[in-house]
């Protein structure tokens, strides 16, 4: 089970929807995350908040921080497209978008890249918007990352980290739409069963664990076949080196094959 941390975002009465003067980004990001961290827990999650009252900030690196020792850093928001209250521009513009960080080649960018794109089109699905979900970076003229959540996410050891825009407030539909708690918790109970799924599926295969070999794999790096009697057993992992997995002993106890074999042609079975 995994261990997450969320942002709600700004505090207080921040961000007014130019056309629809009920809903604040802020007052409505809160509920949806509040939303979220009951359903992550319920499914057996550690959720931490950024902030415990709606109504006192903290700056956003400090935010961005808090991921430490987190396995994942995600920031609630909805947008704004430039601020103006020109009707006609903010009905075309609805999509949802992912900021996901960008410095350096690593795989935690990467990660978080991939994980962040899923989850825009997901949420677009959601939310019924038209335009295309995306994922985009913004980097400041000195090359650091433009949004100060993710500079602070980058200064920690937390592996995924991005900021999701819920489409635009400024498009009167999309902030009816979020001003509406069922949907918002429709919209929670989609992120969790995401989230949970992910970290479902990676599930670590380690020293120890039993597992299953995928029938007509072949020795690690090589097309010597195993035996067939292998297949229908459960073996227990010997050593874990990157892609290369040794297994040993049959669940059972009746035999040892000490053998090498791909991560990826096991399934863990606990
Ligand atoms: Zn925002």
């Amino acid at each position: 089970m995994a261990n997450i941390m969320l942002d709600a975002g700004h505090y207080g009465k921040y961000n007014r929807s130019p056309h629809v003067k009920e809903y604040y980004e802020s007052e409505r990001m809160w509920v949806l995350c509040r939303f979220l961290q009951v359903m992550l827990e319920k499914m057996g999650h550690t959720v931490h908040t950024t902030r415990d009252d709606q109504k006192i900030d903290l700056a956003v690196v400090e935010r961005g921080k808090k991921a430490k020792n987190h396995d994942m850093f995600i920031s609630l928001h909805s947008n704004d497209f430039d601020g103006s209250d020109d009707l006609v521009k903010a009905e075309k513009i609805d999509y949802v978008v992912a900021y996901v960080p960008s410095y350096a080649k690593n795989s935690r960018c990467e990660n978080s890249q991939k994980l962040g794109l899923k989850f825009a089109e997901y949420i677009k699905g959601v939310i019924g918007s038209k335009q295309s979900a995306r994922a985009d970076t913004k980097l400041k003229d000195n090359g650091d990352e433009w949004y100060g959540v993710l500079r602070g996410w980058q200064k920690t050891n937390c592996p995924l980290g991005f900021i999701i825009e819920h489409g635009f407030h400024s498009n009167p539909k999309t902030a009816n739409w979020l001003l509406d708690d069922e949907n918002l918790l429709n919209l929670a109970s989609a992120e969790a069963n995401m989230i949970d799924a992910y970290f479902k599926g990676k599930a670590k295969i380690k020293v120890g664990s039993t597992v299953r070999i995928r029938e007509g794999a072949t020795m690690y790096n090589s097309k010597r076949k195993l035996f067939s009697w292998v297949y229908p057993l459960e073996w227990i992992v010997l050593q874990v080196k990157g892609k290369r997995v040794v297994v040993d002993r049959s669940a059972d106890g009746m035999h040892s094959i000490e053998t090498p074999v791909s991560i990826d042609d096991l399934t863990l079975v606990k």
